[in-house]
């Protein structure tokens, strides 16, 4: 007999039946092995019986169970776009277990896109290669930026047909993830006033994200105070690249501080505060400038949970008020080193804000503007180059560090490689008639997104007017 030592623990699952039901994932008619992230199953030291192409393709569409795995699908609630449902819950996602890291860090696997289950509603629990492989691109590339996320494992293309607005060919793409716990998750047990549930949904929580938080005095305003620092620290990274999540409803802000559930998700090509591209974000609510705000505004849902557990309500909200000066300082250290200071200043804001005024007033690319900056550091004065770059260069180079030391920092905080929204479009869309060299390319590419790569450099371009993206898409 093989020996299996995949070494799951599936802690979620052996919490009480209410926080779950069990699911199987759909069988595929004909899986086939997309992208495979071996780097990181190594990373977390996942092993399986057999790694061939085909068993992965098999393990990784659902079709034959990983020895170990217990698939199930959680239950949670949210507010969409404003709007409160006491029931979403996973309905097109099977969290198939966890394993514990060599790092000793637990994480869970879980499938999405592999059939229905009992929170699907109306929904076919399917997802088309589309949104599998925006994921893939996205989840990966945000990671090399250094922002938390979940990661992509694998990517399967099932053989099958997925109706949308038209037939398209079917996915199932997998990722790790810290945990699945949302902010929803807390309050599918707080509409349903089960203080039980959610005392025991908390202690779970502290557990495996915050363990330092058992010994303190209030165990859950500790809790919600970590979980408010890392979502501040989270969007303040988001911020700082450029990133739109599209759908920041409290169903997608996770516990662990990752950035969780890639929709419509987008990056900013002309700097624009109020920029959106989600098409079912009309009100423009999750605007790239409205995230910090949302971020709060999410924590008080979730801090109106814990309201439940006792924590006295003056705690929270003095807690809550915090928020905004945690985001600020976070974000404030980011875009001070993107703008090459290393040598704090009480000015800095002033002259961050001038430098974002110009990006948006001249409708100039916010990556490779920031980019550039580090070779203008030598440039001289004059009349050519606009009063805020003068003043930054003054700035700048008013610091004890070496020119050339502050370039090098620059380059290493500001990408060259972003996921460009016509790259991501033009790599699905090839794709989908077979030619997966344009997804490969960036995936190779984004891996490196600090580091100039001879041949690719049209992967670092702006898009021309007529390869813009106007729209994107959750494409549930
Ligand atoms: P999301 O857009 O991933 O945040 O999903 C919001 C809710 O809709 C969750 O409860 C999902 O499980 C559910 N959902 C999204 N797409 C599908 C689908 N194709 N089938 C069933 N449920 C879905
Ligand atoms: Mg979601």
């Amino acid at each position: 007999m093989r020996t299996m030592n995949t070494a799951f623990d599936n802690s979620y699952a052996r919490l009480p039946e209410k926080f779950h039901v069990p699911v199987v994932p759909d069988a595929a008619a004909a899986p086939a092995l997309l992208a495979w992230n071996r780097p990181l199953a190594e990373e977390i030291g996942l092993r399986l019986p057999q790694e061939d192409e085909q068993t992965l393709a098999r393990y990784f569409s659902g079709s034959e169970p990983l020895p170990g795995s217990q698939p199930i699908a959680l239950a949670y609630a949210g507010h969409q776009f404003g709007g409160f449902s006491p029931q979403l819950g996973d309905g097109r996602a099977a969290l198939i277990g966890e394993i514990v890291t060599p790092g000793g860090s637990r994480v869970d696997l879980q499938l999405k896109g592999s059939g229905a289950t009992p929170f699907s509603r109306g929904g076919d629990g399917k997802s088309w290669l589309g949104p599998v492989l925006r994921e893939y691109i996205l989840s990966e590339a945000m990671h090399r930026l250094g922002v938390p996320t979940t990661r992509a494992l694998a990517a399967v293309a099932t053989g099958e047909t997925v109706y949308r607005e038209t037939p398209l060919p079917g996915a199932v793409f997998t990722r790790v993830a810290a945990s699945h716990l949302r902010i929803g998750s807390f309050q599918y047990f707080a509409a349903r006033r089960d203080v039980e549930a959610l005392r025991v949904l908390a202690d779970y929580a502290i557990r495996r994200h915050y363990p330092e938080a058992l010994d303190a005095e209030s165990p859950y305003e500790t809790l919600f105070k970590q979980v408010m620092k890392r979502q501040a620290e989270l969007i303040a990274r988001w911020m700082s690249i450029g990133f739109i999540h599209g759908v920041m409803n409290t169903d997608n802000s996770a516990i662990s501080g990752e950035t969780i559930d890639y929709g419509p998700a987008a990056f900013l090509d002309e700097f624009s505060a109020g920029k959106v591209f989600s098409s079912i974000d009309s009100q423009g609510r999750y605007a790239y400038g409205n995230q910090p705000a949302i971020g709060q505004w999410n924590l008080a849902r979730f801090a109106e949970t814990l309201l439940h557990l006792e924590v006295p309500v003056e705690v929270l909200e003095a807690a809550l008020s915090e928020y905004p000066r945690l985001y600020q300082t976070a974000w404030l250290d980011l875009m001070r080193r993107k703008l090459g200071i290393f040598e704090a200043g009480p000015d800095d804001e002033t002259l961050v804000d001038q430098w974002l005024s110009h990006l948006e007033a001249n409708e100039l690319d916010y990556t490779l503007s920031f980019r550039a900056l580090s070779g203008q550091l030598e440039a001289a004065g004059g009349p050519r180059f606009a009063e805020v770059e003068v003043r930054w260069r003054e700035r700048v180079r008013a610091q004890t560090l070496p020119v050339e030391e502050i370039a090098r920092r620059m380059d290493a905080v500001n990408p060259l490689f972003i996921p460009r929204n016509h790259r991501v479009e033009e790599a699905i869309e090839h794709a989908v008639s077979g030619d997966y060299g344009p997804f490969e390319a960036l995936i190779r590419v984004l891996a490196g997104p600090f580091a100039t790569q001879p041949g690719y450099e049209y992967l670092a371009e702006a898009p021309e007017p007529h390869q813009r993206v106007q729209r994107t898409f959750c494409g549930t």
